[in-house]
Parts: C-alpha cells; sequence; structure tokens
C-alpha cells in the first residue's frame, strides 16, 4: 500500500498489549510548546461515498465549529496524553471528560479490555478514540476497528477521530455499505490506521481480503445491543474470531443483555467494568410525558405539540418509511419546517437532510428508529415519539438523542388504545411510570371510547409499573 504521510509525527512505534505507552510527553502546554500542525488544509477523514466532493461537502458542514478551550484548561492532560491530542480536544472544546471517560479512559490507557455501558450523547466515542489515538502504532495497516450498526454511526465515528486526531497524522476512514466498492479500495490503499466500519461491509472486504484483522491493536465494538437487534450476530462472532489474540477489545453498548455479557465473556480478557447507570435506563434531564390520543387525531395533537411547546429542535418518531414521508408532507401543509429521513433515502440526501438539520436550516427531523441511530446532534429540545417504539429498548435510544451532555430535553410519547403493551414494556425495561399529560381544552380520546378492559376508572387507582392499584386506606 502506498504510505500516505510523508511526515509522520509520532515517535514511539508499536505496542504490545498493556504497555500502553502511556505520557507521549507530558500534556500541559501542548499548544504552547507543543508541534502545530503540519499539514495547511483541513484534516483528511475519508469517507467512501460515491461522490467525493459531496461528501467532502457534507463532512465539512456536520462537522461543528469549534468551540476550543485553551490547552491549558484542558484537563485530559492529567491523563498524560500526547500534547498533539490535548491540542485535539482543547480545539474540539472538551473542557472536562465526561463519566464515561473520566472513568474508563484509566483502564483504557493501561491496555485493559473494557465493557462499557452507556448510551450514545454520553461522551463515549471519545472515550475509546483518546485510548485509540494515544496508543496508535506507526505499523502499517489499520490498527484500531470500530465496528458500529449503523452508516451513520460510522460516519459519525470517523468524524470524531477527525476532530480530535487533527493535530496528529492519522487517517480515519468510514467503511459502509451502499458506495462504489472501488472508492472504498482506493481509500483503503492510502493507509487509514483507524476504522469505523459497519458489519456487512467489513465483513465483505474480509472475505475479499482487502481488510485483514490479524494486525489489529484495538477492536471496539459501539452499540452492541443494536448490532444484535439488527441480524449481525454472525458477523460480529466472525469478526471477533479474526481478530489477533493480543488485541485489546472495547464493547459499549447502551443496555447489558444477557447477549452482550456472554460475547463479553466469550471474547474478552477480564474487562474493566465501566457501568453507568446499570438500573435506570434513562437520564434524569429528560423530562418525560405521555400523551393519551386516538390514532385518528394523532396529527392534529402533533401540531398542538408544537404549539403549545415550541421546541426549538425536534425529532418525531415514526414506526414507518411511509409514515415519515407522510408526517413530513402534513407538516409541511401547514408550513411547519420538516424534512424526514430514512432508509429509503439515498445516502447523499440522509446526509444533506442531516447536515441542514443540525444547521438549524428546519426544526423537525421526521425519522424511523434506523436512520436516527448514532445521529448526533447536541441540542434537540423534544424527542417526540408519534409511534410509541414497538421494542422498548428503541425507547431508550430515542430519548436519548435529547438531554444529550448534561443538557435538559424533553421526550413526549403519543400512547394510541392500542399501545397498552409496548407502553407496559417500555416503564418495566426503564422501571419508572412516565407521567400522562392531557392538554385543557384539547380532546385527546373520543368520549364515546370504551375505556381500556383492564383499567379501572376512578380518581384513587394509581398507574404503576404492577398494573393498576387502589392504595390501601389507612
Ligand atoms: P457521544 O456520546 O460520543 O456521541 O458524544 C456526544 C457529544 O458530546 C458529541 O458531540 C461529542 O463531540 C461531545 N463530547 C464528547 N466528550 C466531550 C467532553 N468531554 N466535553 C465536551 N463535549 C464532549
Amino acid at each position: 500500500m502506498p504510505a500516505e504521510s510523508s511526515d509522520k509525527k509520532r515517535g514511539g512505534g508499536g505496542r504490545g498489549r498493556g504497555s500502553g505507552s502511556r505520557g507521549g510527553g507530558g500534556g500541559r502546554g501542548a499548544g504552547g510548546g507543543g508541534r502545530r500542525r503540519r499539514r495547511s488544509g483541513p484534516p483528511k477523514t475519508e469517507s467512501s461515498s460515491s461522490d467525493d466532493s459531496e461528501q467532502q461537502d457534507s463532512a465539512e458542514q456536520e462537522q461543528p465549529e469549534d468551540k476550543g478551550v485553551p490547552v491549558e484548561d484542558c484537563a485530559f492532560a492529567e491523563f498524560n496524553l500526547k500534547p498533539e491530542l490535548i491540542q485535539g480536544l482543547a480545539g474540539a472544546g472538551y473542557k472536562t471528560p465526561s463519566p464515561i471517560q473520566a472513568r474508563s479512559l484509566p483502564h483504557a490507557l493501561e491496555g485493559r479490555d473494557i465493557i462499557g455501558q452507556a448510551r450514545t450523547g454520553t461522551g463515549k466515542t471519545a472515550a475509546f478514540l483518546v485510548p485509540a489515538l494515544q496508543m496508535l502504532s506507526d505499523l502499517p495497516g489499520p490498527r484500531v476497528l470500530v465496528v458500529v450498526p449503523t452508516r451513520e454511526l460510522a460516519m459519525q465515528v470517523a468524524s470524531e477521530g477527525k476532530k480530535l486526531g487533527r493535530f496528529m497524522d492519522v487517517r480515519t476512514l468510514a467503511v459502509y455499505g451502499g458506495d462504489p466498492m472501488k472508492k472504498q479500495l482506493d481509500a483503503l490503499d492510502r493507509d487509514p490506521k483507524v476504522l469505523a466500519a459497519t458489519p456487512g461491509r467489513l465483513m465483505d472486504h474480509m472475505s475479499r481480503g482487502t481488510i485483514k484483522l490479524r494486525e489489529l491493536d484495538m477492536l471496539i465494538l459501539d452499540e452492541a445491543d443494536r448490532m444484535f437487534d439488527l441480524g449481525f450476530r454472525d458477523d460480529i462472532d466472525k469478526i471477533m474470531r479474526n481478530a489477533p489474540s493480543r488485541r485489546q477489545t472495547f464493547l459499549f453498548s447502551a443496555t447489558l443483555s444477557d447477549e452482550v455479557l456472554a460475547l463479553a465473556a466469550r471474547y474478552m480478557n477480564d474487562p474493566a467494568r465501566v457501568f453507568l447507570a446499570p438500573d435506570k435506563m434513562t437520564v434524569e434531564e429528560v423530562d418525560q410525558s405521555l400523551f393519551p390520543i386516538d390514532r385518528a387525531s394523532k396529527t392534529k395533537l402533533l401540531i398542538e405539540v408544537l404549539k403549545r411547546e415550541k421546541p426549538d429542535r425536534s425529532i418525531i418518531f415514526t414506526r414507518t418509511k411511509a409514515g415519515a414521508d407522510r408526517l413530513a408532507e402534513r407538516l409541511q401543509k401547514r408550513d411547519h419546517g420538516a424534512r424526514e429521513i430514512h432508509s429509503g433515502l439515498p445516502q447523499n440526501k440522509r446526509e444533506r437532510i442531516l447536515a441542514d438539520f443540525r444547521a438549524g436550516k428546519f426544526p423537525y427531523l421526521i425519522a424511523t428508529d434506523v436512520a436516527a441511530r448514532g445521529i448526533d446532534i447536541s441540542d434537540v429540545s423534544h424527542v417526540i415519539n408519534f409511534d410509541i417504539p414497538e421494542n422498548a429498548e428503541d425507547y431508550v435510544h430515542r430519548i436519548g438523542r435529547t438531554a444529550r451532555m448534561g443538557k435538559r430535553g424533553r421526550a413526549v410519547t403519543f400512547v394510541t388504545p392500542e399501545d397498552g403493551q409496548f407502553l407496559t414494556g417500555i416503564e418495566k425495561l426503564i422501571n419508572q411510570i412516565i407521567p400522562e399529560c392531557r392538554y385543557d381544552g384539547f380532546q385527546h380520546t373520543q368520549q364515546t371510547q370504551e375505556p381500556e378492559k383492564e383499567k379501572p376508572t376512578g380518581p384513587e387507582y394509581k398507574r404503576t409499573l404492577q398494573g393498576y392499584i387502589r392504595p390501601r386506606k389507612r
């Protein structure tokens, strides 16, 4: 493979498992005395898009404006990271490590395997990319592989790698399906060190021999639970089996099912456990409500929510692609700025819609679950479940789109009389009763509506996780 960079900056070379190469020359003052970026142009994050310039454009747009902090204020220096990496973190505005970062970095930098429970929005991407960049070897071939469930997440991880590694000579490549193979092969020839790949396309490259896992130093499985949900079980098994046994492995998942834990037991070496909130599946910062509604009145209720709550920026979830299309059209007819995003749209279009949403060009993104995975937009004020998710874990993922990195957020869920079982599944999973909300002067359900069979009426009954109960009189 032709070597891409002529001026590799890192010394130190390879890293054996556990050696960790901590240090890298002292963190403080990296901005002053540290080496400056040598490339004049923007750093490269490879993409395998069919249209390079288009891809470049959207990657540029998606890259948030740097709200950098002075290097001296960047508490990551305490981890004794390479000066160029601290510069990257400071440039990205990362002043203090988030809880998942603070708790996993010490283990990761010692070379330990890590199993982490953290949802998207907690800073888990940097929790694995910082050690990956710190300990990156100069040897040829991809050294770090991040396996992710969706192309959006692959692009997002690559983009975060670009942001944090911009003062280092590191190529990061997003490898995902739906793009011409030729383009990807050319990008792979340029010796990317960090790959963020979806399982299907990765398997394709593995069988062609264009990505070889045997040189890997680090293997990261991100959103492992989601990969199981999407049916990548066998692929993941194969990837794990093909990676060298001396690798360092990180496994991150929002939920830790038996299946995820079994995977860790089979393929990881005494992993450090970093569980952020083992008993609580949703974040405190999300203000959750459910709105009872008849199916036929959902759009009317949505308009009412938009009118009364005035969300700055909202992701509205529908169950199907057709539902997303229909809803976007209805909102557009009423002059609400709404666009739909789902897997039926071409990749370029999805990227553009996301970039426009990020840039604040329209306030309402109508999304299906698959399309919304991995969307990293920090200022979503409202998540609206226009259709309640049938899979309880999707609820956790959906509401994780708001209240990111400590901000407050609101999650509103429409519940029709037919949705009772899904609501019960969600409340059991999150171990919370979602408070019911009704708007004064708005007809949520028809008066003629039969009451739910198991739902007794009367003010003295309370909805609990065990069903409706009547508190004992003292
Ligand atoms: P993630 O959970 O990795 O998707 O990260 C969510 C958002 O938080 C992303 O926009 C990150 O760039 C940002 N972020 C991650 N770590 C930090 C940090 N320590 N300080 C500030 N922002 C961060």
